[in-house]
């Protein structure tokens, strides 16, 4: 039996289409989250999921739904889908692959008069972006219960306009209920956003899970001195001992491999003169590894780093986490089966931990799920330059297409 393939010209023409909503100069598209643009495009969607046959619903956060059924209205519903809106500057593909990808795999279905024992649903989840509406992606949280609908509701833009006020404007019923049907399990297929896929020359990516992440910050109090008159051994000067700490830093960072990632974002020196010893520094440390033990062992190392200087240099000061998110370890069965499609493809494929959030990342809170990645020219995404090529996004849509298709037969091995 030869294997089920999408049409690919038909997704690629229908990504360009979307992106001409909301198109900018330079080639990128601009749909935040609940605006003119954002709803145009949700319409298109829709009028196209439609057009397939699917019924369509939104919910009170705004997340949209389009369902292809299956043959037994009993069964829960295998999902796949993404996000629609964009950044300010944001690129054709981010989100908008996953959703057009999920319309074409049921297009292709249609095509080939193939049904399925569980429906089939593309989520187009509210929000994702988080640019416009400070919380990323919002629909997803609220959708897994990881964020109360009413506090989503009460978030504004910089002009002061709520979620709730836009949703109505949209015609969206903020009081209509907010129901999580069953789902047998999610796959979210999605461009990489790094350059891992590309410099490997790999296709696909088999996405395993998300990467553990944290934010710290170090406030480290000196003195402030004159820049002439104080020797050098009478300062207390609080860039010393970050001259001291950096290298540490990083070493620590590459004793745990090529997939820890350290990042100092924020050095800041205060009164911050030239020619006065700063009083006070603080610098931020963001550091992510996919694996648990490695990164609970750096992110204790960063503070016994930190903690040691400060006693060396006799300095003040503390390093606390501001902010951790746990890494994600998606569904085995669902991973098993992106790996067991990209292989009766003959795609070149590896294995990848993510190092973005998604909204996967809520919804394997709740269900099974998986992802799968594309690369992206130089991995290159939040930018209009962002690009992949169609063979590229159709070698992706055909795996989610035969993932999809051996999820959605049902349990007792029922060819789809
Ligand atoms: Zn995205």
């Amino acid at each position: 039996m030869s294997i089920l393939k999408v049409n690919g010209a038909r997704l690629w023409s229908r990504l360009m289409a979307m992106a001409q909503i909301g198109a900018t100069a330079r080639g990128g598209c601009n749909r935040q989250a609940l605006t003119d643009a954002d709803r145009e495009g949700r319409e298109l969607f829709a009028q196209w999921a439609k057009g397939a046959g699917c019924t369509v619903r939104v919910d009170a956060v705004g997340n949209l739904f389009a369902r292809r059924p299956g043959r037994s209205g009993a069964l829960p519903v295998v999902m796949t889908g993404s996000h629609l809106d964009t950044q300010p500057t944001g690129g054709k593909f981010d989100g908008v692959y996953g959703v057009l990808a999920g319309l074409e795999v049921v297009e292709s279905l249609n095509d080939h008069a193939i049904g399925t024992a569980h429906p089939i649903e593309i989520g187009v989840w509210c929000n994702e972006e988080g640019c416009r509406f400070p919380a990323a992606m919002m629909g997803s949280a609220v959708w897994s219960g990881r964020l109360p609908l009413e506090a989503a509701l009460a978030l504004t833009d910089r002009e002061g306009r709520s979620v709730r006020a836009e949703l109505e404007r949209q015609g969206v019923d903020p009081t209509s209920p907010m129901v999580r049907e069953p789902v047998k399990a999610a796959l979210e297929l999605h461009i990489e956003q790094g350059p891992v896929l590309e410099q490997q020359a790999k296709s696909i990516g088999i996405v395993t899970g998300v990467q553990h992440m944290s934010r710290h910050e170090a406030l480290i109090l000196g003195q402030e001195a004159h820049a002439g008159p104080t020797p050098m051994d009478m300062r207390r000067d609080p860039v010393r001992l970050l001259a001291d700490v950096l290298p540490a830093l990083y070493a620590a960072a590459a004793r745990r491999g090529t997939q820890a990632r350290l990042t100092i974002g924020i050095i800041e020196t205060s009164p911050g003169s030239p020619n006065t010893v700063p009083g006070r520094l603080r610098f931020t440390v963001d550091v992510r590894h996919p694996d648990l033990g490695l990164y609970r062992a750096l992110r204790a190392e960063i503070h016994d780093i930190v903690e040691a200087a400060l006693k060396r240099h006799a300095l003040e000061g503390e390093i606390r986490c501001v902010w951790e998110a746990p890494g994600v370890v998606f569904d085995a069965a669902v991973v098993e089966a992106v790996r067991h499609a990209a292989a009766a493809l003959h795609f070149d494929a590896v294995e990848i931990v993510s190092g973005a959030g998604h909204d996967s990342c809520n919804l394997a809170a709740v269900v099974p799920t998986g992802m799968i990645f594309v690369p992206c020219a130089g991995g290159l995404s939040h930018n209009e330059a962002e690009s992949a090529t169609p063979s590229e996004l159709e070698a992706g849509a055909n795996v989610l297409l035969n993932a999809l298709l051996a999820l959605a037969a049902d349990n007792r091995g029922e060819r789809p």
